[in-house]
């Protein structure tokens, strides 16, 4: 039994602190802390109306203000932080979590406000720090990052002798009815692929252009959709872990409508980081955008359709060549009829829960900064499938890629 603090009361928040709390045998005590106290206490309400947990709290916090961190961590005195608020906020709470002695969880990488960049050596600097302290951070325990890594080092335990091209397909078949709405927070999103796409092949990394590559694939019960290559930061620690990996990229799909609003925001300047003035303030057009854009959390109520993200390989077992494909397929509305919540923000939540719960009851463990790929993918998928995000393996599969 073991108490756990949130920080971040976004659409992730909401499903992490749902499915924590359906788990008091493991996660006794909650703490949600967020920026805004009121989103804190509007979830936890939902919360409590879904569950019989006896012991949930809220906080304000500013997760940038490491003496603010320290300060609520020292007065609750949590075992592990999972860290749902935004990548910009990392390294304050991995800081804020060593001066405390509390083992750490996020579910994406850092990158810096000032630069739309993301990478891990920012965060692995801190692995001499954990593993002196005795503590373990978990990096990118949600979906993708998070579950892909899983799948991949699942299927180099049980499917493959050398793993040689991986290929990680993340498609979202939803419809929630809006003319342009990002899934999760638009503003790291939108930081996220409009940036060169980017992908590892032959021990080097290939650059290209924004959605310069496309491919035509086939979901499992979605159907084709056209998808295209983009950097993902799992890539980054799947190469370096899994070195028999000749070539690795990510694949994610997009509607023609939806790139031509990105188009439009980029090409009149709304997607940029720099402040501008305006009426003698200082604001950045992306952040301004956010403001106006729907909240992704808002998004679940008429959602339709599935997301499929899963991991395509090809390599070597028994010295021939075999070929595999993982995925989960998760229900928006299912998703929103359990938490309230549409299915990017749960394929994100529940992954989360179930890497802090193998932390906490020491079935995933050691002292240091981690990616999921190290720990034992076993007892990880064998909980995703109960805790409502069941997967599906075909050996033998077309991967269509080429
Ligand atoms: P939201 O924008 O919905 O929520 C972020 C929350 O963090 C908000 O409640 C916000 O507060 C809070 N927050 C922001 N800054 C601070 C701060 N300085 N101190 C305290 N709280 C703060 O985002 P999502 O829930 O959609 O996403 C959460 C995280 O999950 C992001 O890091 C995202 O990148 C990651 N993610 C990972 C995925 C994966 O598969 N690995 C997929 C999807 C998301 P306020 O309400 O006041 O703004």
């Amino acid at each position: 039994m073991s108490k756990v603090m949130i920080i971040g009361a976004g659409g992730v928040g909401r499903v992490v602190t749902h499915k924590c709390a359906q788990h008091p045998e493991v996660f006794s005590e909650i703490l949600l802390a967020s920026r805004t106290h009121s989103k804190c206490e509007a979830i936890v309400a939902d919360v409590r109306r879904a569950s019989q947990h006896p012991a949930l709290h809220t906080a304000a916090v500013d997760a940038e203000d490491v003496p603010q961190l320290v300060a609520l961590i020292r007065k609750f005195r949590p075992r592990l932080i999972i860290h749902v608020a935004l990548p910009y906020q990392d390294l304050t709470i991995m800081e804020a979590c060593l001066q405390t002695g509390v083992h750490y969880l996020d579910t994406a990488n850092y990158e810096p406000k000032d630069e739309a960049k993301f990478e891990y050596s920012w965060q692995w600097a801190y692995h001499d720090r954990f593993r002196r302290a005795g503590l373990t951070a978990i990096l990118g325990c949600g979906f993708d990052p998070g579950v892909t890594g899983v799948f991949t080092a699942h299927a180099a335990k049980h499917h493959f002798d050398e793993m040689h091209y991986l290929d990680i397909v993340d498609c979202n078949g939803g419809d929630h009815g809006k003319a342009f709405a990002t899934n999760f927070n638009p503003e790291i999103n939108i930081r996220e692929i409009t940036q060169k796409g980017r992908y590892y092949e032959n021990g080097e990394w290939v650059e290209t252009e924004p959605f310069a590559i496309r491919q035509r694939l086939h979901y499992p019960n979605i159907g084709a959709r056209d998808s295209y290559l983009l950097y993902h930061e799992e890539l980054e620690s799947l190469v370096k872990n899994f070195p028999t990996l000749r070539r690795a990229r990510f694949w994610m799909t997009f509607g023609e409508e939806y790139l031509t609003h990105l188009r439009v925001i980029q090409n009149i300047g709304m997607a940029g980081i720099e402040p501008v003035s305006f009426r003698g303030q200082e604001i950045v057009p992306l952040e301004f955008l956010k403001a106006v854009l729907p909240d992704p959390g808002s998004l679940g109520e008429n959602y339709s359709g599935e997301t499929s993200i899963g991991c395509r390989i090809r390599g070597l077992a028994d010295g021939a060549e075999k070929t595999y494909y993982i995925w989960n397929n998760c229900s928006h509305q299912a998703a929103f009829d359990e938490t309230g919540a549409q299915g990017v923000s749960y394929t994100t939540g529940v992954p989360a829960m179930t890497g802090a719960m193998l932390l906490l009851t020491g079935m995933w463990s050691g002292a240091g900064v981690f990616n999921v790929e190290s720990f034992d993918p076993d007892p990880f998928l064998a909980k995703l499938n109960e805790y409502g995000l069941p997967w599906q393996e075909e050996v033998g599969a077309d991967l269509e890629l080429p």
